[in-house]
């Protein structure tokens, strides 16, 4: 494209959504001297700094203190009475919300020094390399740019039959503001964001009940990893967890009805009532009001089809200057990937060819202990081995033979292994364990380099650190090699 024909649209670039994948994008760009424009109707920084990852890892991180000073067998082992422990819920929650607060500030002033233009409104196509922005005023501006990125990210799912009131049963958006500790609260689903609202909650002292519609309780994690986590995060806590059934109806009040029916016949189980009911059963995409018919596309469950450079599909074909990133493509829904996926899409922009590459992007829970993982599940990488004729290695790591985590008396955890028995690869890796967010990340940048357990198995880790968890798996691997 020749400088005269890119000044013939109002922008290089725009972004709709200022989420992580939008922002990472738009600054990318930006500092990359693409004349770039960033469209939002609602937060600047989107659910992951005010609704999402910033709040709820500031309330972790509180509660998670309360818990450690609650916890009176284990600071007895190092010989430690402290007094009983005392907290302000509402302090707790300003802690969440000043920081979300100075997260988005910053951000917004991050983006405004990469010298990025800040549009206020709802953004929609308008066609090919155009976009329609509504402002809160109803005033309607359409902008041209050579090239659109699509960042609108998602909101929580609400399965039919729950009624939300916002106050009784909510979602993880009121969630957040932890504007009141009910007595009794039951979370409906037990994936990431459900464990970890479980976790504040259970340390501030409220009864939880759990309630997974499928047979096993956190069944999207690794089942040798959820059912030790399970022990502690689950059993060990005053929380009451049933697989197989269903919420059929949640009804807001005082008390909250909930209507439970088996997951496989649909028989009525019974009705609780409890104080309240924090609905945590996915996201859904944020596209309908993208105006994508526009342009020919169509979602899959509202999903953007991309491709791995970002590119947004039709029928399998790339539409020319249009891009995706964010949750609203359904790829491993993160923060992280949004902002790796925004980096790509604009490195394509700029005519440097990039791919994504999943395999290597780790997911964390944010749990007393955590749970993080990276690559391949052990199933995934089964079918791999017989598709391609390997055969696969795995090994297991345990917290209790490291002295980090025995000073800390925190032992319990696991790390799982999975690697090409022939070449060494690292397939995925699985941990359980205190810092399991952090240890993840060092196997996360293997699996990036496709490095082999041969060469990882002689790095050298600190001693006396949790890292060496890692290490142990890595030296198994290498001596188990075929
Ligand atoms: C409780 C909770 C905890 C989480 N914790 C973590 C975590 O610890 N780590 C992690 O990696 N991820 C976490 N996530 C997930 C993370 O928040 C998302 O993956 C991430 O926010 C996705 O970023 P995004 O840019 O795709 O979309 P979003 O963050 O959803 O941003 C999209 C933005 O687009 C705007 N928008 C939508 N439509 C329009 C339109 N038409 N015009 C203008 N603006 C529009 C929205 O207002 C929003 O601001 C958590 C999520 C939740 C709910």
């Amino acid at each position: 494209m020749s400088d005269a024909s890119a000044a013939n649209f109002d922008f290089d670039l725009i972004v709709i959504g200022a989420g992580y994948g939008g922002f990472d994008a738009a600054k990318h760009a930006a500092d990359h001297g693409l004349r770039t424009a960033i469209v939002e109707s609602r937060d600047m920084g989107g659910t992951c700094v005010n609704r999402g990852c910033v709040p709820s890892k500031a309330l972790l991180a509180a509660s998670g203190r309360v818990r450690e000073l609650a916890d009176a067998e284990h600071l007895r082992g190092f010989g430690i009475h402290a007094a009983p422990v005392r907290f302000e819920r509402q302090k707790i929650a300003d802690h969440a919300n000043q920081l979300v607060t100075t997260i988005r500030t910053n951000l917004t002033k991050t983006l405004e020094r990469a010298g990025a233009t800040i549009l206020r409104g709802k953004g929609r196509l308008e066609g090919s390399q155009r976009v329609a922005v509504r402002e809160a005023g109803g005033i309607e501006r359409v902008y041209s740019a050579r090239d659109v990125i699509l960042a609108t990210g998602s909101d929580p799912f609400v399965p039919p039959g729950i009624e939300t009131d916002g106050r009784t049963v909510f979602t993880s958006d009121e969630a957040i503001s932890l504007e009141w500790l009910p007595r009794w609260i039951a979370i409906i689903g037990s994936g990431y964001i459900g464990l970890e609202f479980a976790d504040v909650y259970t340390a501030l002292g409220c009864e939880v009940t759990m309630i997974e519609a499928l047979d096993r309780v956190m069944p999207t994690f690794d089942p040798d990893i959820a059912k030790i986590a399970a022990r502690k995060l689950i059993d060990g806590r005053d929380i009451d967890a049933r697989s197989g059934v269903l919420a059929k109806t949640v009804t807001p009040g005082s008390p909250v009805r909930i209507e439970l029916v088996e997951m496989a016949t649909r028989e009525p189980v019974e009705t609780l009532e409890v104080d309240a009911v924090l609905v945590a059963t996915g996201r859904v995409p944020v596209s309908r009001d993208l105006n994508l018919q526009s342009v020919g596309v169509t979602t899959n469950r509202g999903f953007i089809p991309v491709d791995e450079a970002m590119r947004v599909l039709v029928d399998g074909n790339p539409v020319p200057h249009l891009w995706a990133v964010g949750d609203v493509t359904g790829k491993m829904m993160l923060a992280h990937t949004a902002a790796a996926q925004g980096g790509v899409a604009v490195d394509n922009i700029l005519g440097h060819q990039r791919l994504i590459d999943y395999r290597s992007i780790p997911a964390a829970t944010f749990t007393h202990p955590e749970i993080s993982s990276v690559g391949l599940s052990e199933a995934e990488a089964r079918e791999q081995a017989a598709a391609e004729g390997f055969e696969l290695g795995l090994v297991r790591s345990y917290f209790k033979a490291n002295s980090k985590a025995l000073a800390e008396l925190e032992s319990d955890g696991l790390m799982k292994l999975l690697f090409n028995r022939s070449s060494g690869e690292v397939l995925g890796a699985h941990i359980y364990g205190l810092h399991a967010a952090d240890l993840i990340q060092e196997i996360a940048n293997a699996v990036a380099r496709r490095q082999s357990v041969r060469e990882l198995a002689s790095e050298v880790h600190t001693h006396p650190t949790l890292s060496e968890v890692v290490e142990v798996a890595y030296k198994q691997a290498a001596g188990a090699l075929a």
